[in-house]
């Protein structure tokens, strides 16, 4: 059966996505009553910035990227950077001048954003100026010749004599029409944000938002956020800690847009620490948290919690990957004037798909589908199930990515006849409309929320000399929330003779290197682990469920 939202359907504005921001925003800035006067404000340099300066910010960064860079229809931009208050007027410029914006996380080696720089066919790059030596070896290896002048500093102060444009005089040589860089007859079906993502298989893939599923997710999650009372605006004015990545699709339109176009105020905050965040959140009587599960675990064991007064804060919401009940239900024991709720989604629906009522149990759910979408639950061979059946969840709305870039295969493979999304993510839909995430299907591993795409660490693996063949499996770590990916790997021939302490070495060896390949989300903090081969299918496929099944074993004994 067809699962359709039991929400009532929201209309969604012809708005692009920028015009859509600016006007919601100012719009909730004049209605509302009690408010914080910044949007965006970064706690240790001070900067703030009110939708006025972000709206004004953005024509002159649209400008000098048209006058001064020449960019075009279609441009694209990258954004490499961990969370700055410049980043919404980098991405609001970008998309001004008709541009894409592509949001690469800021901790990538120089090969991962290589890999970003060239699939996008970025044509500049934002960043800050501790990030210049990644960018410059990434261009490189990208085979991509940028002149200084499309490497764009955003840094809060200029870098003295430095030869690249700095954000805070980027502006367009001579006096430019605003109103023409707003991109009136911008098609609601362009590409807006690239983001990465591998979805349910292979390597990390170029996601097509578009501006209109971009303003969809807003609207349909703020809606949500509206009807269940998260946005009251109680005795403090709306707050928003930004900790999430902006880079992540979760942290950029659930916490960041939505923050800016409900006209809330958002902390934004470059790196998650629990002493931190406590801190902030009483400095800023913050109201709303946007979390993941490893934070609400180390906030649960947080020791210092007394010193702080966190009661300004009335929700927390997490998702990006799933999270025990029995967490869940700890964390509202222990704060229990924190109504915490659980989302899912995923990059390609742009992101969030369900959402829990505030006052739901906690009994695992994710909640309920948002607006204008339905949804339906498939079994192996993609028959539709009823209530209570488990399956593979696919989900169908205007917030559903346009498609992979460059890559028609993995888009067929993903978005069926039907226009459903299969989310490779196994659930059910309950009788009360909830829906129930219970494991993943794809490939995918999960560390804190960030992805691991196991085809790339094990094609990394292949590079190495002493390694014949390779798997990797996520391992769900209890205390932490989250999992971390393990490898498995058969050595090459011609260390077949090697003796038991020899081989621990050897492996000591293969993990130093890959650790120092990739971002230090995609460590191998499981290990490796070395087999005499990897078992497979007679058509060569990793049987991921057998080295589930061993290292449960496994672990059952310890
Ligand atoms: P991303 O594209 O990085 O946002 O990752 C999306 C994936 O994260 C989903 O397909 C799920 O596998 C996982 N995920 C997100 N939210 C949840 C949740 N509430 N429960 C379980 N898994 C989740």
């Amino acid at each position: 059966m067809i699962f359709k939202s039991q929400l009532p359907p929201v209309d969604i504005s012809d708005l692009d996505l920028v015009s859509f921001c600016l006007s919601e925003a100012k719009r909730e800035f004049a209605r509302s009553t009690n408010k914080n006067t910044f949007a965006l404000r970064e706690d240790t340099s001070g900067i703030s910035f009110t939708i006025f300066d972000i709206e004004k910010y953005s024509k002159q960064f649209a400008s000098g990227l048209i006058h001064n860079l020449g960019f075009k229809d279609n441009d694209v931009l990258a954004l490499f950077t961990p969370n700055t208050v410049y980043f919404p007027i980098v991405v609001f410029g970008t998309l001004m001048s008709s541009g894409i914006c592509t949001l690469a996380n800021p901790t990538y080696t120089p090969r991962e954003l290589a890999h970003q720089l060239r699939d996008s066919g970025s044509k500049a790059i934002a960043t800050q100026s501790y990030l210049l030596p990644t960018v410059k070896k990434a261009l490189e290896l990208a085979g991509l010749n940028f002149s200084d002048s499309q490497i764009i500093l955003l840094d809060n102060a200029p870098p003295a004599a430095s030869a690249h444009p700095h954000i805070n005089n980027f502006y367009s040589p001579a006096p430019f029409n605003i109103f023409k860089i707003n991109c009136p007859n911008m098609s609601k079906d362009r590409v807006a944000i690239l983001f990465y993502s591998s979805g349910t298989t292979g390597v990390s893939k170029g996601v097509m938002l578009t501006h209109k599923n971009l303003v969809t997710s807003i609207t349909i999650n703020s809606n949500f956020f509206f009807l269940d009372g998260y946005l009251d605006e109680s005795v403090h004015p709306r707050c928003f800690l930004a900790v999430l990545p902006h880079y992540h699709v979760y942290g950029f339109v659930i916490n960041l847009l939505m923050g800016i176009c409900t006209a809330t105020g958002n902390i934004i905050v470059p790196k998650y620490e629990t002493t931190n965040f406590m801190y902030l959140v009483q400095k800023y009587r913050v109201t709303f948290c946007h979390v993941v599960p490893p934070i609400i675990v180390s906030i649960l064991n947080f020791q210092n919690s007394a010193d702080y007064d966190i009661s300004s804060c009335k929700f927390f919401m997490t998702g990006a990957a799933p999270l025990g009940k029995d967490v869940l239900a700890k964390f509202s024991k222990t704060y229990p004037n924190i109504y915490v709720v659980q989302a899912y989604g995923m990059t390609e629906t742009s992101p969030t798909v369900t959402n829990a009522f505030k006052t739901h149990p906690h009994d695992g759910s994710s909640g309920v589908l948002l607006s204008n979408m339905d949804s339906k639950v498939v079994d192996e061979d993609g028959n539709p199930l009823g209530f209570n059946q488990v399956g593979e969840i696919c989900m169908r709305g205007p917030n559903v990515m346009k498609g992979y870039l460059n890559n028609p295969e993995a888009t067929a493979n993903s978005i069926d006849s039907e226009g459903f999304m299969h989310t490779g993510d196994i659930g059910y839909v309950g009788t009360n409309y909830n829906y129930y995430i219970v494991d993943r299907k794809k490939e995918l591993i999960k560390y804190k929320g960030y992805q691991v795409p196991p085809a790339e660490l094990e094609s990394l693996l292949y590079l190495h000399e002493d390694v014949a063949d390779s798997a990797v499996i996520g391992i769900y770590l209890e205390d932490q929330a989250t999992e971390v990916p393990k490898a498995f790997i058969a050595l090459s021939h011609k260390n077949s003779n090697l003796s038991p302490s020899q081989v621990d070495e050897k492996v000591a060896q293969i993990l130093e290197w890959i650790n120092s390949q990739v971002a230090p989300h995609k460590k191998l903090r499981g290990g490796i682990q070395v087999l005499d081969s990897i078992p497979k299918t007679a058509s060569g496929k990793i049987l991921r469920k057998d080295l589930r099944a061993m290292e449960k074993a496994q672990s059952d004994i310890k």
